[in-house]
């Protein structure tokens, strides 16, 4: 019997197990199929360059955090890591005007000895370069490269000489015995392991493990080229393994780092070569190595031209080691991480690179054994994905994809061209004529802006832009956000995920969930936030009360599993309480603008004047035929209601109240204009500007806590939080009128980053950029100065008070 079977001695098993017998755990038996260490997954024969700076600050914060670790570890061989920094170099305008955003992102999460480099400074670090090829360099000094097999080994002897961990090579997992829902065993080709709880550190192995419990581990392995040359003269006498920075060459998704005397070459530039997981050789049957494929000549040559056209002394050099290598990618790039929801105590830690293996095993560990980890991690949640983007077509399609964008400058509204139109609205035939502009969310169209409100551009005036952020922006979207706060529209949130909770334990389930007192009347929509037991806000939607027993919890569609996960995983297990997922059974219409109780009212007998329908309430009630629930809610802080109808009703009220709008000139407007609409009433979003870093008192949103009602998750730590309390979120906006920013920009005052943009837009009945960042309590105060960083130009902004 063991208290934790982990499957795989990669970087990822080993690392987990490290942090597990930190926290304490005992008994933890890891099982590998392979012999120990090298055991022919991917770890084996990653050249291991770890570069921190990421789009994401929790992925910079794993990869600050693994270096950290990796730093302190070796072998009999050597040290598990060599600081020999990271160099990133651009051969176009737009790379270095992408690398000075990236250089916004390493202040604004802490990277903070990141600095650009002229060519010629490039050329003192790596002589071997040709520098009149590159415009200039994106620098980390801390960046370097990690031994992973070192690493991996050094961690599970920690564990080991803990007394924590038992280590099993050539023992191979060939099932996972579930009984009512509950891991029970772990069956081996060696015999058979009593156990509730199994983590899945598999890697490209993974989707074969998670079958056998029924879950969708969605990952595809892709072969990726790596390749070393013979010793180079150039690089004659050099004895360290490492000594130069390693090199990236984005723009022809290559990189590239010293080993000894000779050069090796990574190499995207390649179409993506997948493979299914079925097909991975056994470790007796691999020529080489289970995740080695024989190199692929072919696909290599343009990428040794641009080798050899940076690095002119590679030409001619003999390639000595040459493979395919394999490892894993998901449909968007991120891990997963979490427990399944198929079988309780099936844990996974997939798609991991050894750039993030010490921060993801210490996440993992923490999360296992307290539940809440210490940064947020919703981007890896394993419950993100929906049931649409779990096919095996999906998932292979959405790694390609990324597979191929891995180099590439992203911006955040580029959209996958594959697998579209998977989830519809009613709406949507309406939403095409209209010209619907589709942005692809959690497997759902969903309209940005819509062609067809081109006309009202002549009655508003949207500033124009220019450069990064004109990108995929409409001044279309500008006027729908006026025209909302003038008039009215309709905007599709069929997306919404909408939760039927019901039964006698409720109101207890419910009150235990939420920060909010829930205990209302019949008809009312509570605001509330549900906490983590660190009082971290672990999801925020509202709760309404329908009946007795019966509430209807809503939240945002991309949060839909993460949500729904946390609110089963805290089910009684009485039976006293149960949850329906009725999110496909009704789609919703938000009707906002100051004309929207007009319109509403010419098509219902109900009175909904404010006295007899009021704000936070809702009604049953008739649109035309059509049975709704109305919410009388609003994000954008205008007028109206969120209108909930039976789906196959749906085209019928879209009409109806498209009909009814007419004389008061309704438009449809789309998700672009929500955003801005919300940013300039202060309202949050989830995941942006709060998650379970965040508690709802730093985050304004104290008004939703009753600590008074009862116990509820989260609370006596909230309560802590709130006496010790360092900072806030401010509103604050740029000074320029015509300043645009996009988010994850630092905050800089006093010569120090004091946060970041957590959101930021164009708030067009404002006139100024709105922007959303913690600060210190120091600066929290209205007419406090900051300048936000946007591809290295300073702009000034103010925190005010009150925005819209
Ligand atoms: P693995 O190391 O594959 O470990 C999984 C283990 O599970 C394997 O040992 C396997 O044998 C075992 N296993 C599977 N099924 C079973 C079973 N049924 N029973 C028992 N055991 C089982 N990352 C970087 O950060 N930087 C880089 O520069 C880099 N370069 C790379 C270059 C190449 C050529 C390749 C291929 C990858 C590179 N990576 C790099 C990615 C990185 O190697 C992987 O993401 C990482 O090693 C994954 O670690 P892991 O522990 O999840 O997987």
């Amino acid at each position: 019997h063991a208290t934790l079977v982990v499957i795989g001695a990669g970087i990822v098993g080993c690392s987990t197990t490290y942090h597990l017998a930190k926290q304490g755990w005992k008994n933890i038996v890891v099982v590998e199929q392979g012999p120990l260490f090298a055991t022919g997954g991917s770890t084996s024969h990653a050249p291991g360059l770890v570069f921190q700076t990421n789009a994401s600050k929790t992925m910079t914060k794993l990869a600050q955090y693994t270096v950290e670790l990796y730093s302190q570890l070796s072998t009999d061989e050597g040290p598990a890591f060599y600081p020999v920094g990271g160099i990133e170099v651009a051969y176009t305008e737009e790379r270095m005007a992408e690398l000075k955003r990236k250089l916004g992102w390493a202040k604004a999460w802490g990277v903070d000895d990141a600095m650009l480099l002229t060519p010629e400074e490039v050329k003192a670090k790596v002589p071997l370069i040709d520098a009149t090829k590159i415009l200039g360099a994106y620098y980390v000094p801390s960046d370097g490269i990690a031994k992973a097999l070192r690493a991996s080994e050094a961690l599970a002897n920690d564990a080991i000489a803990a007394g924590a961990a038992d280590f099993y090579g050539n023992t191979t997992v060939i099932d996972i015995e579930v009984v009512n829902g509950q891991v029970k065993a772990v069956v081996t080709d060696q015999g058979r392991i009593e156990t509730d709880k199994v983590l899945v550190c598999a890697g490209i192995w993974g989707p074969r493990i998670g079958r056998m419990v029924g879950e969708v581990i969605p990952l595809t392995p892709v072969q990726h080229q790596y390749v070393k040359t013979a010793p180079i003269p150039e690089l004659a006498g050099e004895t360290e393994e490492v000594n130069f920075p390693m090199v990236r060459h984005q723009d022809h998704a290559i990189y590239f780092r010293q080993h000894g005397d000779c050069w090796g070459i990574g190499s995207y530039q390649h179409e993506p070569l997948l493979v299914d997981p079925d097909n991975i050789l056994p470790y007796a049957e691999a020529p080489v190595m289970p995740s080695v494929n024989p190199f692929t000549e072919e696909h290599f040559g343009p990428a040794w031209e641009s080798t050899t056209e940076l690095f002119p002394a590679l030409k001619g050099a003999e390639l000595t080691y040459k493979i395919n290598g394999m490892f894993s990618f998901t449909p968007d790039s991120g891990s997963v991480i979490g427990e399944s929801t198929q079988a309780k105590g099936f844990w996974v830690a997939e798609a991991v690179w050894v750039t993030h293996g010490g921060g993801v095993g210490k996440i993992v560990a923490e999360l296992m054994t307290t539940g809440v980890p210490s940064l947020d991690i919703h981007e890896m949640d394993i419950h993100r994905f929906p049931e649409v983007c779990k096919s095996s077509d999906f998932i292979t399609r959405a790694g390609a994809q990324q597979y191929d964008e891995v180099y590439d400058i992203i911006h955040p509204l580029d959209q996958q061209l594959h697998s579209r139109e998977l989830r519809v609205s009613p709406f949507h035939p309406r939403l095409q004529e209209l010209g619907a502009q589709f942005i692809f969310s959690a497997g759902w169209e969903r309209p940005q802006w819509f062609k067809s409100n081109i006309a009202l551009l002549e009655a508003y005036d949207v500033p124009p832009r220019h450069g990064w952020e004109a990108k995929h922006w409409s001044p279309i979207q500008g006027a729908e956000h006026l025209a909302t706060r003038e008039k009215v529209a309709m905007y599709d949130l069929t997306p919404f995920a909408k939760f039927e909770v019901t039964g006698p334990g409720v109101v207890a389930y419910l009150q235990s969930l939420c920060a909010n007192d829930v205990d209302k009347p019949i008809g009312k929509v509570i605001y509330t936030a549900m906490l983590d037991e660190n009082g971290g806000i672990m999801c925020d939607l509202t709760v309404s009360r329908l009946g007795e027993e019966k509430y209807w919890v809503v939240t945002g569609g991309s949060v839909h599993g993460h949500d729904l996960a946390w609110m089963q995983a805290h089910l009684p297990t009485d039976g006293s309480v149960r949850i329906i997922d009725v999110s496909s059974s009704y789609c919703c219409v938000g009707l906002w603008g100051p004309k929207a109780p007009a319109v509403l009212q010419a098509v219902t007998q109900t009175d909904v004047s404010k006295p007899q329908f009021k704000f936070f309430t809702n009604q049953q009630l008739r649109i035309g035929n059509i049975p709704v629930l109305a919410s009388r809610v609003s994000y954008v802080g205008e007028e109206g209601w969120e209108i909930y109808a039976p789906t196959e009703c749906g085209l019928k009220l879209w009409d109806t109240l498209w009909a009814a709008g007419q004389e008061h000139g309704i438009i449809a407007a789309g998700l672009a204009a929500f955003e801005t609409l919300r940013l300039e009433k202060g309202f949050l979003l989830w995941g942006t500007d709060i998650h379970t870093e965040y508690d709802p008192y730093e985050a304004g949103l104290g008004f939703a806590v009753k600590p008074n009602k009862g116990d509820f998750i989260g609370k006596e730590a909230l309560l802590q939080r709130k006496e010790y309390a360092s900072r806030k979120l401010c509103f604050l906006t740029l000074d320029d009128p015509t300043a645009v920013v996009m988010g994850k920009e630092p905050a800089i005052a006093d010569g120090k980053v004091l946060g970041y943009a957590n959101s930021a837009g164009y708030g067009y009945s404002l006139g100024r950029c709105v922007v959303y960042a913690y600060l210190p309590l120091g600066y929290a105060q209205p007419g406090t100065k900051v300048s936000v960083e946007y591809f290295g130009q300073s702009f000034a902004a103010t925190v005010v008070d009150k925005l819209l």
